[in-house]
């Protein structure tokens, strides 16, 4: 059965809900059984990787010219949904895969640069990180200091540091953001490369509190050969569209991991006496409950509302970023109650509600943490205002 809202399924074509009811299944065979061990051996293996590739969900909005499924926005975050439920650390490095890792070659790259990255990148042969963070450039990404560099025969070497990059020392491929010049209102120029990831050189594996079966990686470049995918200059634009998907994967992540514990934490209210009554019938627990229900409902409608404008070619800027920052609080919130539901033994390792606690925390940093969210939703709303008004914009 699918987690998603039934009305959901009104903006779903066919092959989208067999998509997602195969996602499930995949879930349940692939991924269940195997996340706890995972999380605790902190690798995701892969030949998770590769059958996932297989299944269609390394490129679920890659369109089938270039082996992807070609399904809507919509589809890839009721996806991310289902596998965040299980497993948040392959949640989330499938939701980067997609949005950002595929997403920026294919709005972006030249034709011969696709030719060469597809379909290797979706048919799970290869697996791509994108790479934008910095020791001095996390929400401040004009703290950059990777420099790309033009060689005399056209071909250019990056040189530099990045930081918390998913799947980063794991992958095949990586995607570089790196400065290339200065613009002509004197800013950085920022400019996107393809570069082949087993020439950077390995500083570690960050250890996180959360999704540790994810490869979170730091490394060096030094005179790394790299393609530019896209114009030179291009970089950070490219890089905000993606986001913007990237966002509505993330809300996902957080939709899923919450509906995962509050699942546990309902399978507990109904089995677990205490007092001579199940949990069920005390009302503290009952309210807990109901709250939780009202904020994830609320959080799907957001992702719903980003979604359906996203799959009509509209801006959504704004709506990603409104159902990210709700959703990822709403999630935090709903795993922090859930756990409370399940008293200690929602506390231990026996069952995978701290897992879901632990890796909700994140979905309120990564890709534009809530404040960061809050200055995009709150710029975006002053300048429409001030567009409305002669004079002022
Ligand atoms: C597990 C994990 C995976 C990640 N994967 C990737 C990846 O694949 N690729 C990649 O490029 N990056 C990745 N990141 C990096 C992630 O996107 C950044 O951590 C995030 O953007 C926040 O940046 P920062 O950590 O440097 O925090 P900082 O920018 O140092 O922020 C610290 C605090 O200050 C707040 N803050 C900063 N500026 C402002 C402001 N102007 N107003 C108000 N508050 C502000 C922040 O919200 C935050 O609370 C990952 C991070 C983690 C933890």
């Amino acid at each position: 059965m699918l987690s998603c809202h039934p009305l959901c399924l009104d903006h779903l074509k066919p092959d989208e809900v067999a998509f997602l009811k195969a996602t499930a299944e995949f879930c349940t065979t692939e991924i269940a059984p195997h996340a706890a061990n995972w999380e605790e051996q902190e690798e995701l293996p892969r030949e998770l990787f590769t059958k996932a590739g297989r299944a269609g969900l390394m490129g679920i909005m890659a369109p089938a010219a270039v082996g992807g499924r070609g399904h809507g926005k919509l589809c890839y975050a009721l996806a991310i949904i289902e596998v965040a439920r299980h497993c948040g650390a392959f949640a989330m490095n499938l939701a980067a895969h997609n949005a950002l890792c595929v997403g920026h070659p294919l709005g972006f790259a030249s034709d011969e640069l696709k030719q060469k990255i597809f379909p290797r990148a979706v048919n799970g042969d290869w697996m791509v990180a994108w790479a934008l963070t910095e020791p001095n450039a996390g929400s401040d990404t004009g703290g950059v200091e990777t420099r790309a560099t033009l060689r005399p025969d056209g071909t250019w070497e990056i040189t530099g540091h990045k930081i918390y990059i998913t799947m980063g020392l794991h992958s095949d491929r990586m995607i570089v953001m790196a400065v290339t010049g200065t613009t002509e209102k004197g800013k950085k120029e920022f400019s996107a490369f393809w570069i082949e990831t087993k020439h950077s050189t390995p500083v570690r594996k960050v250890k996180t509190a959360g999704v540790r079966a994810s490869n979170t990686s730091e490394l060096k470049l030094e005179r790394v050969t790299g393609e530019l995918i896209g114009a030179r200059g291009s970089g950070q634009s490219a890089a905000l569209a993606c986001l913007d998907v990237g966002r509505i994967g993330i809300a996902g992540m957080s939709i899923g991991l919450a509906r995962g514990a509050v699942a546990i934490a309902i399978e507990r209210m109904l089995t677990r006496v205490q007092f001579g009554k199940r949990l069920a019938e005390f009302q503290a627990l009952q309210f807990k409950l109901a709250d939780c229900e009202v904020e994830l409902r609320a959080a799907e409608a957001l992702l719903l509302q980003a979604c359906v404008l996203a799959d009509r070619g509209q801006k959504h800027t704004l709506e990603s970023s409104v159902a990210k920052l709700y959703a990822s609080e709403a999630a935090s919130r709903a795993c922090d109650r859930a756990l409370q539901i399940c008293g200690g033994w929602g506390y231990t390792r026996d069952t995978h509600v701290e897992r879901c606690w632990r890796d909700a925390r994140l979905c309120e940093i990564g890709e534009g943490s809530s404040e960061v969210q809050r200055i995009v939703i709150s710029r975006a709303l002053l300048k429409s205002a001030a567009d409305q008004r002669p004079g002022l914009s």
